[in-house]
């Protein structure tokens, strides 16, 4: 099975590399012709500088883009050489409805589309414990299971195409909650003038430890904001969530308040730091 990866950023990175070391990676494109130039060296993989030929050469397919417009460019692309019964994974962070275009626009050339989004972070995708949330086909999923398996310690199969997202939508509204009460929480204990990484230490072992707090409370509490997972693309996805929750017609505050402190942040030039940059609006010393 020749395996290709599209998308070397903050997590594709770390997920072609376990591919890889899985022996499964034929193939690796980047926008950023450099990058992919650079980790194919690195892998012993070929580096492709246009997705249409690398398209050609896999039978399964992976990217891993930043938002709704990259990924159908990817997926339009990949349509245009892509063989006949080839698999596409999507794993970006996106709409249902653009897994939904997705897939069929793949589907009227025989090739078959998982939207596969993760969660777990950069620290997931290097240490190959992602969660995977997958909607398609049940005998796709199969036939990749070991794809999947190389990069993540959980792959639940959802539903159809677009429950993957649906599921990942789900996951962001919950880390937009999780944020504004981890920032909001250390700032209290730094206006306490108490111990940071005492607390951090107590705080961790008990009823409020999170990952949040665990791989992010030390660095925000030190002023240190470097991605992780950029703020301006947890914007993007609370975006999604807020047209998902208007058409259930239920409210989330709290993802709305993180939009408005994202919009001020990235107005203010943050919006390629962590989320945990959220810690400079709670901060009243920032
Ligand atoms: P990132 O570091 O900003 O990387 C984005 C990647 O997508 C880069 O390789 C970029 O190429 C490529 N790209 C963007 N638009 C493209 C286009 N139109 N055509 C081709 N390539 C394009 O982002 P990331 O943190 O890896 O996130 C990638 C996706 O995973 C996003 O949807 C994000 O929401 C999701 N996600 C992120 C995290 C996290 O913690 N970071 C966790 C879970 C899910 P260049 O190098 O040329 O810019």
């Amino acid at each position: 099975m020749q395996v290709g990866f599209i998308g070397l950023g903050a997590m594709g990175i770390g997920m072609a590399t376990n591919l890889a070391k899985a022996k499964l990676l034929a193939g690796v494109y980047n926008r950023t012709a450099s990058k992919a130039q650079a980790l194919a060296t690195e892998l012993n993989v070929t580096a492709y500088t246009d997705i249409a030929t690398l398209a050609a050469d896999m039978d399964v397919l992976l990217s891993c883009v930043s938002a709704d417009s990259d990924v159908l460019e990817v997926i339009k692309l990949i349509a245009t050489t892509a063989k006949t019964g080839a698999i596409v994974i999507d794993m970006s962070t996106v709409s249902s409805e653009t897994a939904k275009q997705a897939a069929s626009l793949l589907q009227a050339k025989g090739i078959a589309f998982l939207d596969a989004p993760v969660s777990g972070g950069v620290e997931g995708a290097i240490n190959g414990s992602l969660s995977i949330m997958v909607g398609g086909e049940a005998s796709i999923v199969e036939t990749v299971r070991p794809v999947l398996e190389a990069m993540s310690s959980r792959i639940i199969h959802v539903g159809e195409v677009g429950s993957g997202q649906a599921t990942k939508a789900v996951n962001q509204v919950m880390c937009a909650g999780i944020n504004q009460a981890v920032t909001e929480a250390l700032m209290f204990a730094a206006a306490q003038n108490l111990p940071m990484e005492k607390v951090l230490a107590a705080v961790a072992g008990g009823a409020a430890g999170n990952w949040f707090l665990d791989k992010r409370g030390s660095t925000m509490t030190n002023g240190t904001f470097a991605p992780g997972f950029k703020l301006a693309l947890h914007h993007k996805d609370l975006h999604i969530c807020q047209t998902m929750a208007a058409q259930a017609g239920i409210s989330i505050p709290l993802s709305d308040m993180t939009v408005i402190a994202y919009q001020q942040l990235m107005a203010d030039g943050f919006g390629d730091e962590d989320i945990s940059a959220l810690y400079r609006l709670k901060n009243p010393k920032r």
